[in-house]
């Protein structure tokens, strides 16, 4: 199995580049904000509970996308790999992340982490809000709310892959392609030296 995690705050292009890793890789793209999405779709109990958070900009407690993330893993035990994408966003998801791997005899091969400066991440999502419906990028309250919660509860989820050996950061900026080949260097490179050894600015 290969596990990678795509790290990064809202809007750095963690959906995008899934997307070709999926397709030329096989892995399962697991996205917890695509799931939790799903559940607000569905009119589940946990997407109603999810819902005023997600709104507000702020993180769904642990044990919500810990448990999505569980039951997504058990269920495709035939999988080649997952990629997560804004999943773990916090210390103790990381650590259930990879108690949960340990369970199905696996672990995380490498965190990809994405940088992009704070104010292209804002232009970014603002724009996406106008075609993605998503009103969580529609307001610019929400989006800083949004980096906000990153600075605040996700970024320390770098130093934990980081201090695993297994931390990798990209520049987030230019063209799709020219990202992904980033992305396909960082993974063919045998150690985890690339990063500046600095949390990602936003
Ligand atoms: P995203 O689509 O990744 O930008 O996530 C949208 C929203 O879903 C976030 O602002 C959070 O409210 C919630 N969410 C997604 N993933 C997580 C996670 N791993 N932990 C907590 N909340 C999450």
């Amino acid at each position: 199995m290969l596990n990678l995690v795509l790290f990064g705050p809202p809007g750095v292009g963690k959906g995008t580049q899934s997307q070709y890793l999926t397709r030329d890789m096989g892995l399962l793209h697991l996205s917890t904000g695509d799931l939790l999405r799903s559940e607000i779709a569905a009119g589940s109990a946990l997407g109603l509970e999810a819902k005023s958070l997600m709104d507000a900009g702020i993180l769904v407690p642990d044990e919500v996308v810990i448990g999505m993330i569980k039951s997504k893993l058990q269920g495709n035990p035939d999988a080649s790999g997952f990629i997560f994408d804004g999943f773990p966003r916090t210390i103790a998801q990381a650590e259930a992340l990879d108690n949960l791997l340990q369970d199905l005899g696996t672990s995380i091969h490498c965190m990809i982490s994405m940088t992009v400066p704070r104010q292209e991440l804002i232009e970014r999502l603002l724009l996406r809000g106008q075609d993605s419906g998503r009103t969580d990028d529609q307001d610019r309250g929400i989006i800083e709310q949004r980096l906000e919660e990153y600075l605040r509860k996700s970024a320390a989820v770098a130093d934990y892959y980081r201090s695993q050996h297994k931390f990798k950061e990209i520049d987030g900026r230019g063209s799709m392609d020219s990202i992904y080949l980033r992305i396909q260097a960082a993974l063919n490179t045998g150690s985890s030296s690339a990063g500046n050894g600095e949390s990602t600015p936003v």
